[in-house]
């Protein structure tokens, strides 16, 4: 019987076992960590042999396929003693994918995945299809290949759940954009992690679609290297030639082969100009599988966002509050300051991952009126932001920066937490961070 091990006891891995248990294999589930008791509590219920806070060799090696989770770098010295044995190993996504029929829509980029993913799902839900949310949001894929019966998927893909797919291909594929992120996972070289993301192409035949930002400089000079055999769905901010999806007169257009959908920018739920290549990149993927026009644009317009990205929190005493804590670099904050349209209280800090402040300089020059350093060193933040704008508040809590915020707000302001910062070093993270700040704003 052939052997299957699983590395790494999470989300991905449980549901990993629990598939790989019904499909007939012998199964065992190693994890060098703790394991959450309600995974323990799934493996048990399906009589799955597991291990938690080490990695048994004699276990493992005489695998005949491994089932590694995303988190565990391919550096780690197991994994390169499996790959110098030639034991396959692959991601729960490669795995699932072979015992389900369902059609994949399936989101990479580097910023915009999860809100891309459960956009894409509002519409195809709200549309009636039978449709299962997995990947890095929601159960895993292969969970519910198990247990449930679906005919479509949306699936969030980052990088390293990328990286161990082989066979399997995205029905349609949406890439959202490419920065540099995660380079201590790929030798620091970008090449890598473009080639990586770029794995959301593989397999892809001229039946399949394939949905990018055309504007990105990145994936533009990749695609003019590769041979792309997928029907090219671009979306981008002007109208072109081959432009699917764009924007024209402050109307969201999608024109497709089928039709030719038209929606007031104003209308979308999601509002700055990032979210609008996401409602594009959405609304291009929806009316690929014929959902009908009213519906996507019904979608668009009462989605309810992601929690911690651009949330809308409260508005007191006229001054809006905005949770954006999952800006956890420079880029996303840019977005998030781009779409606001007052001026601004911008609680920013946390762990610096050697950020560069300069790409959103003007931004915070023309809108922000005062800024809020919370963190435990703020001193890269002041050797930066100094000199340029007048009011620069130090805290080392949420409840001082919302004091702070409320103090230095006024009448038709907004506070953003957009913090370009990782968020270890007050909180445990970034989810942490943004129900404290909610929290604060909701005792005002
Ligand atoms: P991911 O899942 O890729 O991390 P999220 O949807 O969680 O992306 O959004 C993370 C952050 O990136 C948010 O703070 C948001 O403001 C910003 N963002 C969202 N969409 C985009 C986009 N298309 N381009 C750039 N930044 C984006």
């Amino acid at each position: 019987m052939k052997r299957i091990v699983i590395l790494g006891g999470g989300e991905s891995g449980a549901g990993a076992a629990v598939l790989a248990k019904k499909q007939g294999f012998e199964v065992f589930l190693s994890d060098l960590s703790e394991i959450k008791p309600e995974y323990k509590a799934l493996l048990d219920k399906h009589e799955i042999a597991w291990e938690e806070k080490q990695h048994t060799e004699e276990l493992i090696l005489n695998a005949d396929e491994i089932i590694k989770s995303p988190g565990i770098p391919d550096k780690a010295p197991l994994i390169k003693k499996l790959h110098s044995l030639g034991t396959p190993v692959i991601s729960e996504i490669e795995f699932a994918g072979r015992y389900t029929k369902a059609k994949m829509i399936c989101i990479t980029g580097s910023n915009g995945k999860t809100t891309t993913t459960m956009l894409v799902y509002h519409i195809l839900k709200d549309a009636g299809l039978n449709v299962g949310l997995a990947g890095n949001v929601g159960q895993s894929l292969a969970l519910q290949v198990a247990t449930d019966n679906f005919d479509y998927y949306v699936v969030e893909l980052s990088s390293f759940q990328l990286d161990g797919m082989n066979e399997f291909k995205a029905d349609i594929a949406i890439l959202l954009n490419i920065t540099p992120d995660h380079l201590d996972r790929y030798e620091y070289n970008f090449q890598n992690y473009v080639d990586s993301k770029f794995r959301i192409t593989q397999n892809q035949t001229a039946e399949d679609t394939f949905i990018f930002w055309d504007n990105d400089p990145v994936i533009k000079a990749e695609l003019a290297k590769r041979n792309i055999q997928s029907a090219m769905y671009p979306f981008a901010l002007e109208r072109s030639e081959k432009a699917k999806a764009f924007i024209e007169n402050d109307e969201l257009i999608i024109q497709t082969l089928k039709s030719l959908f038209t929606m007031p920018t104003s209308e979308l739920a999601l509002q700055g100009m990032h979210n609008t290549y996401n409602s594009m990149a959405a609304g291009l993927a929806a009316s690929i599988v014929n959902v009908r026009k009213e519906s996507i644009r019904q979608s668009l317009q009462d989605f309810q966002g992601v929690e911690h990205r651009l949330e809308y929190v409260a508005t007191v005493r006229n001054v809006r509050y905005i949770n954006d804590s999952k800006a956890t670099n420079v880029n996303s904050c840019w977005y998030a300051l781009q779409s606001m349209k007052t001026p601004v209280v911008l609680i920013l800090g946390g762990t610096d991952k050697g950020n560069d402040y300069s790409e959103i300089e003007e931004l915070v020059r023309d809108k922000v009126k005062a800024l809020i350093f919370m963190g435990l060193d703020n001193a890269p933040l002041h050797a930066f932001f100094d000199g340029k704008v007048a009011n620069i508040i130090d805290v080392q809590s949420m409840e001082d920066a919302v004091k702070a915020a409320y103090e230095a707000a006024s009448d038709g302001d907004s506070v953003l937490l957009s913090p370009c910062c990782a968020s270890f070093d007050l909180f445990q993270n970034y989810e942490d961070r943004g129900r404290q700040f909610k929290s604060c704003v909701r005792n005002l």
